[in-house]
């Protein structure tokens, strides 16, 4: 079966994470503010913090831009479960802004009209969190000129999407955010396993989310309340959480980030390849990608516009009976069932539910060869055609 993404480790990642195992530090070491100062240096960023996931990276963002109970935060339907579940987790009211069914990514003028509507209503977001979908940036800066009219801030989900760039800025730079978020998880453009990162350019956020990653607990005297007891001495300042990064974790995201420029340029020859293929066939469109961006390609997305929730059911079986592991990015998140309990419904954004229903994702990984990506474009080609009406 050929995966639809899969990681990429060599000797190099393997003797790194080694080499920290037979070290003295196992949880969060050296090997950690290593890792986050080649980050910094590749997103041309002042601040990165790793912690252990994207979702808990996600989580403490919100928490350093104050998110609490009575705020409301906006995302794109169009992601994974946790670009929501952040805003739950710090007791604040989700909502969501409909796609632009042509990139994936929430559509700016479904922001602006929402954004207006909200303002007349008094529900104006505290933080709205585009997401990168597939490895594309979003529109940024049409983004930061609404953060600065409507004043909120701005979480960048850019977990498809680091390697990626946006008007010849590396994704990450937060030129146009207030913080922006990374996933290490193994099917994402590089791994620390499990491990994500915030990245800001400012030192107050920054030095939030490093108290809150771990338990909010500070061993520095400039943080604490009264002279230190000693050289044992820590306070706890305020509630944080055990979301930090181990230092084997960190050792692999190092040895990985060496090869990011690398594994992105890979993604963008097979998308390439795949692009020119399904332009030629009407009944498949590759997603748009803008001209001011450079996609990670984190995924590779095709739309089918004839085929119907049936067909296209019954299109991803068929490429699995085939040996190609086609999957769907991604089912709407309001109509998952913890939100349609929270009031949302079918019908709320009909872009992201027609996208839904004709999105296929392909198989896309820097070591996938020329003959399986040849392999992927005939069966998808003879499938679809079969089954479109
Ligand atoms: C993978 C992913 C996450 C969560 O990442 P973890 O590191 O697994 O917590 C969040 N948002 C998006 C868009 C993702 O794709």
């Amino acid at each position: 079966m050929i995966p639809y993404g899969r990681q990429s480790i060599d000797e190099n990642d393997i003797n790194a994470v080694v080499n920290t195992l037979k070290s003295s530090w196992l949880t969060q070491g050296p090997a950690v503010p290593t890792f986050e100062a080649a980050l910094t240096q590749y997103c041309d960023v002042k601040h990165a913090v790793a912690v252990n996931s994207a979702t808990s990276a996600l989580h403490l963002a919100c928490l350093a831009l104050g998110v609490q109970k009575n705020d409301i935060v906006w995302t794109s339907p169009n992601s994974f479960v946790a670009s929501a579940n952040c805003a739950i987790y710090c007791g604040a009211t989700i909502d969501f802004v409909d796609i632009d069914p042509n990139t994936g990514n929430l559509s700016v003028h479904a922001l602006d009209a929402k954004l207006a509507k909200a303002k007349e209503l008094g529900t104006l977001p505290k933080v709205v969190i585009p997401v990168h979908f597939a490895g594309q940036s979003c529109d940024m800066k049409a983004i930061a000129s609404l953060a600065k009219k409507y004043n909120f801030y701005v979480i960048e989900d850019a977990s498809h999407a680091i390697g990626g760039k946006y008007c010849e800025q590396p994704v990450g730079s937060c030129q146009y955010s207030d913080i922006t978020v990374f996933s290490f998880h193994p099917v994402k453009i590089i791994t620390t396993m499990e491990g994500g990162a915030a990245l800001t350019n400012s030192s107050e956020l920054a030095r939030q989310i490093q108290l809150m990653r771990s338990h909010g607990v500070t061993a520095n005297q400039d943080e604490m309340t009264e002279e230190s007891h000693g050289p044992w001495y820590y306070q706890q300042v305020q509630l944080g959480f055990n979301y930090r990064m181990n230092d084997v974790e960190a050792a692999l995201g190092a040895s990985q980030l060496t090869k990011l420029t690398q594994f992105v340029e890979q993604r963008n020859e097979l998308a390439s390849f795949y692009n020119d293929a399904f332009r030629k066939q009407d009944k498949i469109t590759p997603l748009d990608v803008m001209t001011d961006c450079y996609s990670s390609y984190h995924l590779y997305v095709i739309k089918c516009t004839s085929l119907n929730s049936d067909s296209h059911r019954a299109a991803i079986e068929t490429l699995r009976d085939k040996g190609i592991f086609a999957h769907v990015h991604y089912i709407p998140i309001h109509l998952q069932p913890f939100y349609q309990n929270l009031g949302f419904k079918n019908g709320d954004y009909p872009n992201a539910e027609q996208y839904y229903k004709q999105a296929i994702t392909l198989p896309l990984y820097p070591s996938l060869s020329e003959e399986e990506a040849q392999y992927v474009v005939d069966t998808t080609v003879e499938v679809v055609s079969q089954l479109s009406n």
